[in-house]
């Protein structure tokens, strides 16, 4: 007999975006006329840049020929890769890092959710609210998050951040091992100060916390002040994983493709106390339940950092942050309270005399058929907020503020 692990059985069937599909088909059924504009995907629209496209056709043609073939690649990632990575997202701002304290992935979700594989399932878990629901959900499944009482998960420690505290976690008052941190944020499209984070950092490195920090959108940081990398803050590397991707700096969301950082300064303890590196327990892991990201993927990759691919790169995060200050601009003109969106594609929005997120989802919807994303849907400090995303094409991030203009 098969026993299942029951953790999974915890978690609700019912995934937020699953959820805001089936209110959208619903309203297209009775509404079979209205252009509905999604302003609430999460993913990039686009295209590829030209050096990447090019990269990887190269790629494929080598893989065509006997002598240029490749086979299974190292499980780490190749070096022309992660050298392009340390040389160009951080030796510039003052980090060195070693060649195998970077692992290339297939994505920043995957290790995310699979970083857990090397720690306890006992660890306590804090995470800042509201939040990217896969660092709660992975350790839901790893039996890391008790039991959910009410909207909240009893082992996890929700730290709020909301406009009451200006989007900066406050330090929490309960003991954690371990803490997630991804800014720019997702949802909320905030980010923190270089003091904010060298408070985290410090107090991580004196209460022996590791930090699991999702620096997924710092492609998207205009403010030359707000930190890139966690690393730039000195003692970091004692204390953090940093987890990137190009997914929504570079459009990989369907190529797959991102990097973890490990230093090797960097430890978890036994049960009785001794030091372990975790570099050296991710990379064992990795070598047992990954293959390597394909050869074709991180050739496109590496051409982001060519100065074509950089400045491609530059121009579609331009285009969407245009997106975003004109979105931002729009709704603060019809009186609406927005926050995030200078440095990070999201905007965050306080509802309208602050009703449920999911009851100004419904209004927005059936008013003027646009489509964002309940606040409630990302943690409990998400209600009374509304998430909209600046990946959609100017036309319909301009038709969706004039209709808005019109209702409200
Ligand atoms: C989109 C996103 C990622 C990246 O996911 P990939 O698996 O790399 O596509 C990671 N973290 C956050 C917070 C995200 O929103």
């Amino acid at each position: 007999m098969a026993l299942v692990n029951e953790h999974f059985l915890k978690l609700a069937d019912n995934y937020l975006f699953s959820d805001i599909a089936k209110k959208v088909n619903a309203y297209k059924v009775t509404h079979p006329k209205a252009k509905v504009i999604s302003l609430g995907i999460g993913d990039v629209t686009r295209p590829l840049p030209q050096a990447v496209l090019e990269a990887m056709h190269k790629a494929v043609d080598e893989m065509g020929k006997a002598e240029t073939f490749r086979g299974y690649g190292p499980e780490q990632g190749y070096s022309f890769l992660t050298e392009a990575i340390i040389k160009n997202d951080y030796a510039t701002r003052g980090i060195s890092l070693d060649n195998n304290e970077v692992f290339i992935n297939d994505g920043a979700k995957s290790d995310t959710g699979n970083i857990g594989d090397i720690l306890r399932h006992d660890n306590s878990v804090g995470v800042t609210d509201p939040i990217y629901p896969v660092y709660i959900d992975s350790n839901v499944m790893a039996g890391r998050a008790g039991t959910l009482e009410g909207n909240r998960w009893s082992n996890i420690v929700y730290i709020p951040c909301t406009a009451e505290n200006d989007f900066v976690p406050d330090l929490p008052s309960r003991r954690i091992d371990i803490l997630y941190l991804c800014f720019p944020n997702n949802p909320t499209g905030t980010t923190l100060s270089k003091e904010h984070l060298k408070t985290w950092v410090n107090y991580a490195l004196a209460n022996d916390v590791l930090i699991l920090y999702d620096a997924a959108y710092e492609r998207y940081i205009r403010d030359p002040k707000i930190p890139h990398s966690i690393y730039e803050i000195r003692g970091a590397k004692k204390v953090a994983i940093e987890f990137r991707s190009f997914s929504k700096t570079a459009g990989f969301t369907g190529v797959r493709c991102g990097y973890t950082v490990v230093p090797k300064e960097l430890n978890g303890f036994t049960l009785a106390g001794k030091k372990i590196a975790l570099n050296h327990l991710w990379n064992r892991r990795q070598t047992t339940k990954f293959n390597g990201t394909s050869y074709i993927t991180q050739r496109g990759a590496e051409a982001v950092f060519s100065p074509e691919g950089a400045a491609q790169v530059k121009e579609n995060i331009d285009y969407y942050m245009a997106n975003a200050r004109l979105l931002k601009k729009g709704l603060e003109d019809c009186g609406m309270k927005v926050f995030g969106g200078d440095n990070a594609p999201y905007l965050w929005m306080q509802t309208p005399d602050r009703i449920s997120s999911w009851k100004f989802f419904d209004q927005l919807l059936y008013n003027v058929a646009i489509v964002g994303t309940p606040g409630v849907g990302f943690g409990p400090s998400g209600e009374g907020y509304f998430r909209f995303t600046a990946f959609g094409s100017r036309e319909n991030t301009e038709e969706a503020l004039e209709r808005f203009r019109k209702w409200i």
